[in-house]
């Protein structure tokens, strides 16, 4: 794979964040996106079924099973994963490395799994941890979202438990007590 930071430069260009189900990564990058439009925000494809409000290619590449099968064939994904043990998401490669070879910096927003492969891939990408202010929390907005079922949240709450361990992992820890904070930590590091 290519190095997206061969010349060693300290300004990352490749940045991932990840975290606990739940703690607002989607929230946090859709807010960065917004105030730093110059930023490529990674949007991946996905076996799920949209939910009410979510455009295609906009949230997600809504794609079917077969046609996930034949993104990882053709290794198209940069990294991919099923996530809470059920559906497949992956970070299309191409997109990713086209707005890292045009100067930007470029920001995926996936799960914990995914994050492992981009380290082991991309050994100089940046890795931040959207930590939650405290458990009671995450659960509180876990529930709080409500679009899930009662057997989807206890998968859910079950993965954030083990997520949380993950935290020595990564680069640095942003922590969510508010959306607007979390950016401003982001832009800070991402050094705009
Ligand atoms: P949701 O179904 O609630 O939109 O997302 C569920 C989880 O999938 C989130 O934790 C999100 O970070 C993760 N996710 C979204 N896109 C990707 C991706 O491309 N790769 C990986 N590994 N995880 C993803």
């Amino acid at each position: 794979p290519t190095d997206p930071n061969p010349t060693g430069s300290r300004s990352p260009r490749l940045t991932v964040v990840s975290g606990p189900t739940a703690v607002g990564k989607g929230t946090v990058v859709a807010a960065l996106r917004r105030a730093h439009p110059e930023i490529f925000v990674s949007v991946s494809a996905t076996t799920r079924a949209p939910r009410p409000g979510e455009v295609d290619g906009d949230h997600y590449l809504f794609v079917s099973e077969a046609e996930f099968d034949r993104l990882i064939a053709d290794d198209e994904l940069l990294e991919w994963a099923v996530v809470h043990g059920r559906h497949r998401y992956g970070t299309p490669r191409g997109p990713v490395l086209a707005a890292i070879e045009a100067g930007r910096e470029a920001v995926l927003e996936i799960d914990l799994q995914g994050a492992r492969q981009v380290r082991q891939r991309w050994p100089d990408a940046y890795l931040v941890f959207l930590a939650p202010p405290s458990w009671d929390e995450l659960v509180r907005r876990l529930v709080g979202r409500g679009t899930e079922t009662e057997e989807e949240r206890t998968r859910r709450l079950d993965t954030a438990t083990r997520e949380l361990a993950a935290e020595s992992e990564f680069d640095t820890t942003v922590v969510n007590r508010d959306v607007g904070r979390a950016v401003a930590d982001l832009v800070a590091l991402l050094g705009l």
